[in-house]
C-alpha cells in the first residue's frame, strides 16, 4: 500500500465546514493508502496570534521570540486536533500529533528554525494500526524541548520532511488554487495551469516572488527526490507535479512568470573607481544580514564609480542605516522605492539564446522602463516600476504563452 503525505493549507481547514470537507477527502485517501495529513493553522489564525503577541510585546528580543513561537504554534495544534475529531466523527480512526509527539527536532532559532530530524517511528506505528495521522505543520522542538517554528509558510517544509522520514511515495500540497500557473491569474487572466515542472524551476519561482510553496520545501524535496503535487482541496483536478525533469529538450523556453511587488533600489555614487569599492559597500550589508539581489557597478566619465543594488522594500531602511553606520564618510545613499521584480523562468532557456532579449524588447516596446536586469541559466529578471507590474506580466505572458508565441 502507498504511503502519502497530504498537507492542507489554511484555507483548506479555514472553518469547521472546510475541516469536515478535508476529513471527507482524507476518508477516501485512507481507503487506498496510508495517510499522514499535515495541517497549517486555520486561515488567518497565525496572523491573529502574531498580532496579539505584538500588542503585548511590541519590541524584539530573543526571549520574546521564544514566547512568540510558543504562541503561534498553537494554531497548528488546534487544527490538528479538530481534524482528527472530524475524522473520528465520520468513522475514520485518526490520531493527532504535535511536534513533541512525532518528534520534529529543530535548531533553537526561534521564528525561523531549521529542521534537524524527524523520527518517523511514532507516525509509522499509528499508520500500522490503520490510523490516519494528523500532524502539526510549522512547529518543531529544539534540543531543550522548546517549541520553535519554521518561519511563515513552514508547513510545506514540515510536510516534505515527514515524507522523507516515512519514505512516502508522494507529498501532496492541498491549497485553494488548482496548481502552479504560468502567471498569477489575478494579474493575467489568460494564465493557465502547468501540468509538470522541475524542482529547479519551482525553486526559482519561489525565490522570485511566487507564494505557491515555501522555497525550503522545494529545496528539500529536490535533495531527496520526493515528488511534490500542488493541487486544490476544493475540487478533484490533478494539480501540478513538481519533479526531476531530464527530458527538457521539448520544454517551452519559459515555463512561468513570477512577480514581487515589494522591491527598492539603493544607489551610491562618487566612490573611488577601485575594485575594492564593491566589497566595501556590500560588507556592512552582509554583516547586518541584509540580502541584496540585483547589483551593478559603473565607472562614469568623471572617473568615479557608482554602485546600485536592489533589496526587498521592507529592508531598505535597515540597509541605509547599515551603510550610514559602517561607512560614515561614504556618499549618501539614494533610495528609490515602489519597484517590482518580474521574472521569466524556464529550464528550456538553457538550450536557447535570445530569451533575455525577448523579455527586454517586449517591455521596452510597451514603454516599461527597466531599472535593472539579471539573467542566469534558467531565469531572466527585470526591476521595473511597481505601477507597471501588471502591464509587464501581460506583455510577457502574451510574448511567451500567447497565440503566436513559440
Ligand atoms: N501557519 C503558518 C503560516 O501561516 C505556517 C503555514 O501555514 O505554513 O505561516
Ligand atoms: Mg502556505
Amino acid at each position: 500500500m502507498k504511503t502519502r503525505v497530504a498537507k492542507f493549507g489554511g484555507t483548506s481547514v479555514g472553518s469547521l465546514e472546510r475541516i469536515r470537507a478535508t476529513a471527507e477527502r482524507l476518508k477516501h485517501l485512507h481507503a487506498e493508502s496510508r495517510v499522514v495529513a499535515v495541517v497549517s493553522a486555520m486561515a488567518g489564525e497565525t496572523d491573529r496570534l502574531l498580532a496579539l503577541g505584538r500588542e503585548v510585546y511590541p519590541g524584539i528580543s530573543a526571549a520574546a521570540d521564544r514566547e512568540m513561537d510558543a504562541l503561534v504554534s498553537t494554531g497548528e495544534s488546534v487544527c490538528a486536533a479538530l481534524l482528527a475529531l472530524a475524522l473520528q466523527s465520520s468513522g475514520v480512526p485518526a490520531c493527532s500529533f504535535t511536534a513533541h509527539q512525532f518528534r520534529m527536532s529543530t535548531d533553537g532559532r526561534f521564528t525561523r528554525a531549521r529542521i534537524r530530524s524527524v523520527d518517523g517511528l511514532p507516525l509509522a506505528a499509528a499508520l500500522a494500526e490503520g490510523k490516519v495521522c494528523v500532524v502539526t505543520g510549522f512547529q518543531g522542538t529544539d534540543e531543550r524541548g522548546n517549541l520553535a517554528t519554521l518561519g511563515r509558510g513552514g508547513s510545506d517544509t514540515s510536510a516534505v520532511a515527514i515524507a522523507i522520514a516515512l519514505e512516502a511515495d508522494c507529498c501532496e500540497i492541498y491549497k485553494d488554487v488548482d496548481g502552479v500557473f504560468t502567471c498569477d491569474p489575478r494579474m493575467v487572466s489568460a494564465a493557465s495551469m502547468i501540468q509538470r515542472l522541475s524542482y529547479q524551476e519551482m525553486m526559482e519561482l519561489a525565490s522570485t516572488g511566487s507564494k505557491v510553496l515555501q522555497i525550503r520545501s522545494v529545496e528539500l524535496a529536490m535533495k531527496h527526490g520526493v515528488p511534490l503535487v500542488v493541487r486544490s482541496s476544493f475540487n478533484n483536478k490533478p494539480g501540478t507535479l513538481i519533479c526531476e525533469m531530464n527530458d527538457n529538450l521539448e520544454q517551452p523556453l519559459v515555463t512561468a512568470l513570477s512577480h514581487d511587488l515589494n522591491q527598492a533600489k539603493v544607489s551610491l555614487s562618487g566612490l573611488p573607481a577601485s575594485p575594492e569599492s564593491l566589497s566595501v559597500v556590500l560588507e556592512p550589508l552582509a554583516r547586518d544580514d541584509i540580502s541584496v539581489d540585483f547589483i551593478t557597478q559603473n565607472v562614469g566619465a568623471d572617473g568615479l564609480m557608482s554602485i546600485t543594488f536592489s533589496v526587498e522594500d521592507k529592508l531598505v531602511d535597515r540597509a541605509v542605516l547599515s551603510l550610514h553606520s559602517h561607512l560614515p564618510e561614504g556618499p549618501n545613499p539614494q533610495v528609490e522605492r515602489g519597484l517590482a521584480k518580474v521574472t521569466a523562468v524556464g529550464i528550456g532557456m538553457r538550450n536557447h539564446a535570445g530569451v533575455a532579449h525577448r523579455v527586454f524588447s517586449s517591455l521596452t516596446n510597451s514603454n516599461i522602463p527597466i531599472h535593472m536586469a539579471l539573467s542566469t541559466e534558467i531565469k531572466v529578471s527585470c526591476l521595473i516600476p511597481a505601477a507597471r507590474c501588471q502591464d509587464a506580466l501581460q506583455v510577457l505572458h502574451e510574448a511567451f504563452f500567447g497565440t503566436g508565441a513559440c
